[in-house]
């Protein structure tokens, strides 16, 4: 199974035609409560993908917290390990203007609370066949996490999201590191994917670079990088797509399949989920992917 130690949050979204400036009120069209984190995100595409995961994390004891406990279920996603922390859950206030603009604020709440692991969560992790992590929880537990499965030969994909500087106590128990373009330029200072590729080498044995609509770069130790180009599709929300990509690239790793091919399923998952409103709602199920 699958393993993932991650964040989870409840967006709250409001749409309004123009953001209000400092002291302003402006009246928006719709509200929308949609559940999220990078963590809970990559969780719910890995389960509907087919795998067994097992979500480690925290949510608030707030009427948030319920719901997104129920969301991650509804998707089949164990959360006997997701703890219910004192406090509130993590949230993530966004505003959507017209021209599809947005202005975020995160508060961590329950997620800020993961600071160290208990016993049954590393036991999980190193039963896992694959561990997915980002960096939305504290470090110190994403790095307990990343030793934990490196102790039993556990496969680690971590998505360096926000993106910050990487300890190398976590570069070292990397497997696969999947940076969007951005991040890779931010990690390594190099704006070229190619380039960028070979400075992440340097410190994990293979590297995924997403690149939008124009597809996913893989460079692994002696080959050259590989350019997959995504399905051309019509984007309507490509919010989820890194999520749904690595998600689901991890369910095909986890099953042995070779990278070319599992990139290429993970590519069409991901394109599902563009050409769909939502980010966590439009993740794709094993029968679609399979589909395409
Ligand atoms: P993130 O959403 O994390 O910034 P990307 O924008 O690179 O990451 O998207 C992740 C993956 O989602 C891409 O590698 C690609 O497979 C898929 N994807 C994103 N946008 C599109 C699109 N417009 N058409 C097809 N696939 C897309």
């Amino acid at each position: 199974g699958i393993a993932v130690l991650g964040s989870t949050n409840m967006d709250l979204v409001a749409y309004v035609a123009r953001a209000p400036g400092r002291g302003e009120t402006v009246t928006g069209r719709e509200f929308r409560t949609i559940p999220g984190g990078k963590g809970a995100n990559q969780a719910v595409a890995a389960a509907r993908a087919g795998a067994e995961v097992v979500m480690i994390g925290a949510v608030g004891d707030d009427a948030y917290g319920v719901t997104l406990r129920a969301g991650l279920e509804h998707s089949g996603v164990r959360t006997d390990l997701l703890r219910t922390a004192q406090g509130p859950s993590g949230t993530a206030h966004i505003v959507v203007d017209d021209e599809g603009g947005n202005a975020i604020v995160v508060i961590p709440g329950a997620n800020a609370t993961m600071t160290t692991l208990g016993p049954g969560e590393t036991a999980a992790i190193a039963a896992a066949d694959l561990l997915l992590l980002q960096l939305e929880l504290p470090l110190p537990a994403v790095v307990e996490g990343a030793q934990a499965a490196r102790a039993q030969g556990v496969r680690t994909i971590l998505t360096p999201s926000p993106v910050q500087l990487l300890p190398d106590e976590l570069l070292d128990c990397v497997g696969v590191l999947v940076p969007n373009e951005h991040e890779a330029a931010a990690l390594t200072g190099v704006g070229d994917p190619r380039a960028a590729a070979a400075v992440l080498l340097r410190h994990v044995p293979e590297v995924v670079i997403t690149l939008g609509a124009r597809g996913c770069l893989y460079a692994g130790r002696g080959g050259e990088p590989v350019l997959f180009p995504a399905p051309e599709v019509t984007a309507v929300d490509t919010t989820g797509a890194g999520d749904t990509f690595v998600g689901t690239l991890a369910v095909a790793l986890g099953e042995g399949r070779p990278v070319p091919e599992a990139l290429a399923w993970a590519s069409s998952a991901a394109a599902l989920c563009v050409q769909r409103p939502g980010a966590s709602t439009s993740m794709p199920y094993r029968g679609e992917i399979d589909a395409v």
